[in-house]
């Protein structure tokens, strides 16, 4: 038997509140159960709000900046080359169940990211999240697990990590992988909250965040694209019923005086299509190219007049703007006196773009040392929120407009958003009801002062 508390956290990666607080609330009982015997709110996400490093950020108790994580992908370095993936080993700080560890207790995790490559040691059972390649030969930690797991759904490659290419794939294709990835993750996951004695359990589940990004405009009547009697349009409704009856069968498994928090990382809205970052870059004099592209083309793949180029930048659900700066970028261009100069005629263009139809876009501009305590890694110069998120950020150059409706890997009927969901239910003393002023940072800290252990070196705290 375990000693002391259990925390059990169901993660539901781009849970959104205005969806399950109430659109589709009756869709999803158990979830509603929960927010109303516990404390429920929405949850303050992270700049940018962005899977990794989202979790991660949620888990340390640190944000971006003091993990000196900004994305997937991240610069390593100076030079115009140097990207690098986030991985399992990229978090520089202690999260959640290392502390635990050091206490002497035991973590299950399921698809918490970044959870590839599988750790070396662990205390406890660790499955890779949505960033394991399905032909990963390695998935989990210890390796007797992987075994585990292919015994149980009858092979290799039946666990489900993420959808490969899902803005690729055809749409009925994808919705049924939606479902069976979801469906194989509680199965392996109800299996292992039975069998392994942990403290401290946690899945996150990447089935809603796919959904949202690929099915949301079949959905959402406020969405341009939406059409009446189209053959997606229950699809939200469907997977929310089926995941909220995964939920709860997961929750009946778990120990009565478990604490259960179902949570997300970020939420969606409606998304209205992309901004050519750089073709606007371009436009405005600020990206240099030694000759004009022919056809759309990734920016890495053009030849840049560095010399001659003062900014660029990176696609995602948020746009990074580098400078390129004298004495950091190896052929910088702005003198580091003129720096602050450029970067804050940056901000004024950019919050001044106006939309397709000429009005302003709405576009928010964060500088990194404004909204982190601290500034980590090579974190970009400007981040940019098109149209407050309504819009992407398109890296590829060469495309007929800035404004694009498909965005540069496939279509997206959804953004991530800034505000996720957080609820809570069993710990001594906790609020009831709807809370207010819940944020992702001080997730970590709070399941860690449930079983009395104080964060260190975080600026997030307990919200109990
Ligand atoms: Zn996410």
């Amino acid at each position: 038997m375990q000693q002391g508390p259990r925390v059990a956290v169901i993660g539901l990666d781009c849970g959104t509140p205005q969806l399950l607080f109430d659109d589709l609330a009756a869709e999803v009982p158990n979830i509603s159960k929960l927010m109303a015997e516990g404390m429920y709110g929405d949850l303050a996400s992270i700049t940018p709000p962005i899977t990794v490093p989202a979790w991660a950020c949620a888990m340390t108790g640190r944000t971006p900046g003091e993990l000196g994580i900004y994305g997937f992908r991240n610069r390593k370095d100076t030079s115009y080359e140097g990207l690098s993936i986030a991985h399992s080993g990229s978090i520089g700080a202690p999260a959640v169940w290392d502390s635990l560890g050091a206490e002497g207790k035991s973590s299950l995790l399921i698809g918490v990211p970044p959870g590839f490559p599988p750790p070396k040691e662990f205390p406890g059972w660790r499955v890779g999240c949505f960033l394991t390649p399905p032909s990963a030969e390695h998935f989990a930690y210890p390796q007797g697990l992987e075994v585990e797991i292919e015994e149980e759904l009858g092979g290799k490659g039946q666990y489900i990590f993420d959808i490969t290419n899902f803005r690729k794939q055809g749409m009925d294709f994808v919705l049924d992988q939606v479902f069976k990835m979801t469906e194989r993750r509680f199965k392996v996951a109800r299996r292992l909250v039975k069998e392994k004695p942990w403290d401290f359990f946690m899945l996150v589940e990447m089935g809603m965040d796919r959904l949202h990004h690929v099915f949301w405009h079949y959905f959402d009547p406020k969405h341009p694209l939406y059409k009446p009697g189209n053959p997606f349009e229950d699809a939200f409704q469907r997977y929310y019923r089926s995941l909220d009856d995964e939920v709860g069968t997961l929750l009946e498994l778990l120990p009565e005086d478990a604490i259960t928090i179902v949570m997300s990382d970020h939420g969606a809205r409606p998304m209205m299509g992309g901004i050519c970052f750089n073709d606007w870059l371009i436009e405005q004099g600020y990206l240099v190219l030694k000759e004009p592209v022919r056809a759309v083309t990734p920016v890495a793949r053009t030849a840049i007049d560095w010399g001659r180029t003062t900014a660029w930048g990176d696609g995602g659900y948020y746009g990074r703007l580098f400078l390129n700066v004298a004495g950091r970028e190896p052929q910088g261009s702005i003198q580091p006196a003129e720096y602050e100069t450029v970067r804050n005629e940056l901000v004024t263009k950019l919050e001044a773009m106006p939309g397709p139809d000429g009005t302003v876009l709405g576009t928010k501009v964060h500088k990194p040392q404004d909204v982190y305590p601290e500034v980590k890694g090579v974190a970009p110069d400007l981040l940019v929120y098109f149209g407050d998120l309504e819009w992407r950020s398109v890296g590829s150059v060469g495309n007929p407009s800035v404004y694009t409706f498909e965005n540069d890997i496939g279509p997206d009927g959804a953004n991530h958003d800034r505000t996720g969901v957080f609820a809570m239910k069993g710990a001594s003393g906790q609020p009831s009801g709807k809370v207010e002023g819940l944020s992702l940072v001080d997730v970590g800290p709070t399941i860690l002062s449930l079983y009395g252990i104080e964060s260190h070196g975080a600026t997030s705290r307990s919200f109990l």
